[in-house]
Formats: structure tokens, sequence, C-alpha cells
């Protein structure tokens, strides 16, 4: 047995094999060939079994997101025999003598570049299409699998680190649980792990290597520790263990069904937080209120181009009509910082975090902006959505974002299209958007407090950087104190205020936050019914005396 130690940043018990995860892009190494005719067997091969690759996605899709959505599978069938292409990887492997891949990869990105310069705007999104295609017939060849994984039943995923847009592409049903070499404590990716409820690790001391991948391992999120096959001893606490855990989660069981009200009777709206449609049966399993906070950036980052108006509203209309009337909170999109998406060519930064992200973007490019919204307005005619900012600095912000609203509308009316009325709010991650909350308030109708974020920039500490993880203190006085002036000018205000940070979740926090008079929590759905517990043996007015 081998045991390695790391952060948790959920807990839990998961018991299974290990598997290495394989960045998605890979790192193609020329290799002079003797045999050309050989290597481009290789190729017609790859580009059969790729084709029927994309049949079985084809067919997957259109049951899952309908006909319409489906036909970039067909699309991407016809360009990968397309005859230029084709033409370029034989001729590149003939004249260079150099193997499948090589000419593979060289043909991808001179398409994709060639695309990318196009004038046309339906072109250059080919450019997406192409390194798709390319990276299909990489993963083939080398004998990958695109989510990184390549495996039939659930595993505990080990890797060296993994991005946002990385961990949203994965089968979520395939992993147990996340264990990385590097990472923070505050990204995105381990705020998936904590959505998903299972037990991770950070920062861990393993080396991945032939002697971990494969293995049975036990990993045990409490305890920050990853066994790698455990022996007899071992497996048998950890089993003892995992099943008090399961009896611990059945006992909250009880408190499905019962309104979120302290004993004084403050009703209280607990609600989760999701990145995707898929997150929705979990949100129903832990009986959350509602949803608090949707990550709708997952939907661009699972991407290779700009979502469309029509898939953005099917997934939004989805989620309002799954939660059937209970209040629906999607943020609109926070790309930027950690969540790097390549197509929007945000480039090079020296500060992302600090840098061209969220709200700024979308004030920048209104046409990203505008698809969004109006894909927003019209789904939440089919629930009770409402629509919240990030990233907000200064009132000027919410002006023009109003401004944008109100042409969205007018365009959707003159157009005849059916939309509902979400309420507005947004959220407060800035000091500069805590210190003038009086105002902002006046704007819309509710707060929601980023505490991953508002920490990040009250503090000065890159939440992104480990080496930072223990500086990065979301229970620092400064930010306590900065949510409590938020709630109060929220309330002087008459809006409501809540938080969707991590640090709603915190259960050492939650009668101090119920104290400052807070609204609403949004949190991990596996952390409902805990807080549940708190708030239902609060008194509010006994705590504050
Ligand atoms: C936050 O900053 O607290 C927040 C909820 O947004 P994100 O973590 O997605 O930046
Ligand atoms: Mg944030």
């Amino acid at each position: 047995m081998k045991t390695y130690y790391g952060k948790s940043v959920f807990n839990g018990i998961a018991i299974g094999k290990t598997s290495i995860y394989q960045k998605g892009e890979q790192q193609v190494k020329r290799v002079k060939v003797e045999d050309a005719g050989s290597e481009k067997k290789r190729y017609y091969a790859a580009t059969q079994q790729a084709i029927e690759e994309l049949q079985l996605l084809y067919e997957k899709a259109v049951k899952e997101v309908g006909e319409a959505n489906a036909a970039i599978f067909e699309i991407h069938q016809m360009m990968i025999q397309d005859d230029d292409y084709k033409e370029s990887v034989e001729n590149i492997i003939d004249s260079q003598q150099v193997n499948a891949e090589y000419a593979v990869a060289a043909t991808g990105d001179n398409f994709s570049k060639m695309f990318a310069a196009m004038d046309d705007e339906y072109m250059r999104g080919r450019a997406a299409d192409v390194k798709d295609i390319s990276e299909r017939l990489l993963n083939v060849l080398s004998g990958r699998h695109k989510d990184g994984m390549g495996t039939e039943e659930p595993v505990i995923i080990l890797a060296d680190d993994l991005a946002p847009s990385e961990t949203v592409q994965m089968n979520k049903d395939m992993v147990l649980s996340f264990v990385t070499v590097h990472g923070s404590v505050n990204s995105h990716t381990a705020i998936l792990a904590r959505t998903m409820g299972i037990p991770a690790l950070i920062s861990t001391d393993i080396k991945l290597d032939d002697t971990v991948d494969g293995k049975l391992a036990i990993v045990d999120g409490s305890k920050g520790v990853i066994y790698i096959e455990p022996d007899k001893e071992t497996m048998a606490v950890m089993q003892e263990k995992q099943k008090k855990e399961q009896e611990q989660k059945e006992l909250l069981q009880m408190l499905k069904g019962k309104p979120d009200i302290t004993l004084d009777g403050k009703e209280i709206k607990l609600y989760a937080n999701i990145g995707n449609s898929k997150d929705l049966a979990t949100v129903i399993q832990n009986d959350a209120g509602g949803i608090g906070l949707f990550r709708s950036e997952f939907l661009y980052l699972e991407k290779d181009d700009y979502p469309t108006e029509e898939e953005q509203f099917a997934v939004y209309k989805t989620v309002a009509e799954t939660m059937a009337g209970k209040q629906v909170i999607i943020r609109t999109l926070d790309i930027g910082a950690d969540k790097q998406c390549g197509y929007f060519q945000i480039g090079e930064e020296d500060n992302p975090a600090m840098g061209y992200r969220a709200i700024r973007i979308c004030l920048d490019r209104p046409e990203i902006f505008k698809t969004q919204l109006r894909a927003l307005f019209r789904a939440s005619a089919y629930g009770n959505i409402a629509i919240m900012y990030p990233m907000i600095t200064s009132v000027w912000e919410v002006k023009k974002i109003k401004e944008i609203v109100q042409e969205v509308k007018k365009e959707l009316e003159e157009q005849n299209i059916a939309f509902g009325s979400p309420s507005q709010g947004i959220m407060i991650e800035t000091p500069a958007a805590v210190m003038t909350s009086q105002e902002l308030a006046k704007e819309v109708e509710f707060f929601s407090i980023g505490t991953n974020d508002l920490t990040q920039y009250t503090l000065a500490v890159d939440r992104q950087n480990a080496k930072l993880d223990s500086f990065y203190d979301a229970h620092h006085p400064a930010v306590l104190s900065m949510i409590r002036m938020v709630i109060e000018n929220a309330h002087k205000e008459g809006i409501w205020a809540g938080i969707c940070g991590e640090l709603g979740a915190d259960l050492d926090l939650t009668q101090e936050f119920l104290a400052m008079g807070i609204d609403e929590l949004s949190v991990s759905p596996g952390r409902i019914l805990p807080i549940r517990k708190i708030i239902l043996e609060t008194n509010v007015g006994e705590l504050k005396r």
C-alpha cells in the first residue's frame, strides 16, 4: 500500500480504480517513417473510426437535444472526409515521410488558421470545427478518448491539474473522485467537485506514472489522503467510515420537504449552485428551494464555438421547467481569468483575474451578451428565472446593462417573440461594489455576494495560486464586515441579499450569517440539508441579543 497526502476540497470516501487523466491538447511529435504507405493506411483507418464515433454521437444527440443541435456531428463527418483535408494529410505524409499524427496535426493547424483569417463570420466559426475533427483523429491514432478517461467503469481521476473546460467535458457518471498534483482549493475545479458532492484532493504529493495508474485506491476526502492498493485493514476501516457517512446522509434525508424557516420565523431562501443542467438531479435529490447560481459560462466552456441562442434557450428552459416554479438565478457568462475559452480569443494577460472577464467582455462585445440575454428572456416565459450579472464594480455598468436589456426586449417585441419578466440582480464580488452597494441597490432587485472573488480582491490573494492557499482567508474580518455592510445596504433599499460563494456553505458561519440578516444562501447541492438543519435550530433574535 502507498499513501499520498493532499489538501481536501470535499469530504467523503471514494473506493475504486484510478485513471490518469490525459490532457485534451496533444503534443504531437514529428517522426520520420520508412513506410509512408502504412502511415496513410493508419490515417484511413482512423478516419473510418472517427466517422463511426461521430455517427454514434449524432444519434445520441438527436435523442437528447434534437436534430437541429445534433447537426454539428453530421457536419464533422463531412469535414473529416473533405477532399482538400485528405489530400493535405496524404501530401505531408508522402512528401515529408512523416507519421500520420504529425500530418493530421499540421493539416488541422493550417486549415484552422486559414478559416480563422476569413472575412465571413460563418467560415471563421469553422476554424474550431477543423481543430475538433483533427483532435478526434489524433485521439483515435493514439488510442485516447476525448473525455480524457478512456474507461468503462467509474474511476478516481488522477491529474496533474484540471482546467474548468476539461472537468466540464468529463462524463460525471464516470468520476468517483478527483485527485490532482497542482491546483488551488478555491479553483473552479474544486468548486465543481463540491457541486458533484464527490471527495477531491488537490496539491497531492503523488507521482503520476504506471505505479499508480489503473490501481485500486481509496480517497479519504476528510483526511486529504489517497491510498493506492490499500491493505486489507485500511480497506475495512474505510468501508466502515463510508458506511457511517452514508448513515449520516440518510439521517439528513428526514429534513427533506421542511421549509427553511428559523425558530423565530425568518424564511431563508436555501438554494443550490449548479454549472450545468446535468446537476439538476442532485439539486432535486437534496431538496433545494431553488437555484441561486447557475454558472452559465460552463455552457460556453464545454463547446468549441459560441453556443447559439437556440442552444442556450433550450438549456435555460429545461432548467426553469424542471425547477417547476422555484426560482432559478442564472448568471450571465463569467468567462475569463481561470475560465479560458479559446474561441473568445482573449489573448495573454499579465493579470487575468483583474482582466478582461465577465461583464467587461459582455459590455465590450454586446453581440455576445445580447444572444445570451435573448435566450434568457425567452426562457423566462417558461418558469421563474432571474438574471444575475457578475463582476460589477460601478453603477454605470448596471445602467449600461439596463440599456442593452431594453434593446433586447424591444427587438423581441418587434419580432413577436414571447418573453417573461425575470427579476434582475448583481453579484457583489469586488470591494468597489461593496462600498457602493447602497447606490447599486437602487438599481437592482437583489444582491448575491460572490465571496470567492470578494476574498481574492479584498485580500489581494490570487485564488488560483496554490502557494497562497494559507493566505486566502475567507473568514478575514475585512470580508465578514463587507458581507455585513452589503446586507445592511440591501435592506435599507428594500432588496434581498444572499451569498453564492463557497463561504455561504461554511457551516461554522451559518449562524453568523443569519444574525447579519442574510436572506439567501446558495450552496453546492450536498450542503443543502446540513444547512437546513442549522436554520431550523436557530433563533435569530436570540443570536443577535
Ligand atoms: C464567487 O466569486 O464567489 C462566485 C460565486 O463566482 P465564481 O466562483 O464563479 O467566480
Ligand atoms: Mg466570482
